[in-house]
């Protein structure tokens, strides 16, 4: 057996349907009395619901998270924090309103706590991002994992059908790296197939029907399962080929996830059969990479990177980026053959 290292990152996690209904209490537990609700524009009605459970442990809301965490939106949350004299910040939401309440814990410490909406993982992570000036900036911090996270599948039941896919796959990405991680140990490969059986599995149940509240469960607890895995071991090349075709290309941060997949998976593929056997057997086929694309196509994803209209002539460049400053991998990364993935990926095909 490799010798290894494990870390835990301490956070309570409150999981089930119907779980909001314990905000109060957990607000209590974390001995805050003036919550700040964060939300995006568009959920801002849920984050009225939650002030409104709150009563008068609400302290205000700010509606203002957007994807990547603008620095001006994160100096004008940490402003309504102070103004309003807030002691903890409730962050209800997917990824983004995750990461504003990450950049408000960075500078003051406020305790987060975190209700997610989607299955990107973020309340799981001490990984915090920020955008300057055009490019996203992002370190990690133990001040920025969330000190509780409210695991409610009932609020993911209104999170459109085609996000909901792509953000599982963002999801099971995490899943699939930290299987092959070169910090990786036996109790994160434990959680990071269960998260990708778990997940496999919901998917055909959510698609059939958005609101069926079994299939929203097992999502959101892999979900749980892979987020832990991000937050605690390192990340290879699917997570650079997407920080990239995001960072400089500006395609959706779910969806390149989705495409790229099962491309970076045949890629790594030939230099750790075994992450791909336990990958293959999570989701119940005979290969990794293959059935990652099936899984991605069944449920309706893109799997192609041209559908989201990126140019094909992009595609040198986006190579030459990808293979700067390249994260560990583990195969070593070549310029042709990333290329030759990209290429794949853009096209949609197959990989055998
Ligand atoms: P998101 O948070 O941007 O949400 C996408 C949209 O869906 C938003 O408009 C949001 O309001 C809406 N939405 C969310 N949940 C909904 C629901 N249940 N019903 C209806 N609408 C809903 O997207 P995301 O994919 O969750 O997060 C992506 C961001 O998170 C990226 O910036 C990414 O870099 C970051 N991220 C960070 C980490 C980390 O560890 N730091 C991990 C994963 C993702």
């Amino acid at each position: 057996m490799d010798a290894f290292v494990y870390n835990a990152n301490a956070a309570r996690v409150v999981f089930g349907a119907g779980a909001l209904r314990h905000l109060e209490r957990e607000i209590g537990l974390l001995g805050a009395q003036r919550a700040l609700v964060l939300s995006t524009p568009g959920q801002r009605k849920l984050a009225e619901r939650v002030a409104a459970l709150l009563g008068a442990k609400a302290a205000g809301i700010f509606d203002g998270a957007v994807m990547h965490v603008p620095i001006e939106a994160a100096r004008q949350a940490r402003d309504e924090a102070r103004r309003l004299d807030a002691d903890c910040a409730v962050a209800i939401g997917g990824g983004s309103t995750v990461g504003l309440g990450k950049a408000i814990a960075l500078e003051s410490g406020l305790p987060i706590l975190a209700i997610p909406t989607t299955y990107a993982g973020s309340e799981m992570t001490p990984i915090y991002g920020i955008t300057e000036g055009g490019l996203k900036k992002t370190g990690k911090d133990a001040r920025v994992l969330p000190r509780t996270v409210i695991y409610d599948p009932e609020l993911s039941t209104g999170l459109p059908v085609g996000l909901s896919v792509t953000s599982a796959m963002n999801a099971m990405a995490h899943a699939a790296e930290g299987l092959y991680a070169q910090d990786s140990n036996p109790i994160m490969s434990l959680m990071a197939e269960q998260g990708l059986a778990a997940i496999a599995r919901a998917l055909p149940g959510i698609v059939r029907q958005a609101g069926d509240i079994e299939a929203r469960s097992q999502a959101l607890y892999g979900a749980w399962l892979c987020g832990t895995v991000l937050g605690n071991v390192g990340m290879a090349l699917h997570h650079k080929l997407c920080h990239t075709l995001g960072g400089s290309f500006n395609l959706p941060h779910a969806e390149c996830h989705t495409i790229v997949l099962p491309h970076a998976m045949a890629y790594n593929a030939p230099a750790v059969p075994d992450a791909m056997a336990r990958i293959a057997r999570a989701i119940g086929t005979q290969d990794a990479a293959a059935g990652l694309h099936d899984l991605a196509r069944d449920n309706g994803a893109p799997v192609a990177l041209r559908d989201l209209g990126m140019p094909e002539a992009d595609l040198d460049r986006a190579a030459d980026i990808a293979v700067s400053n390249p994260y560990w991998n583990p195969r070593p990364i070549e310029r042709s053959a990333i290329r030759a993935l990209l290429q794949n990926a853009w096209a949609g095909v197959r990989p055998v």
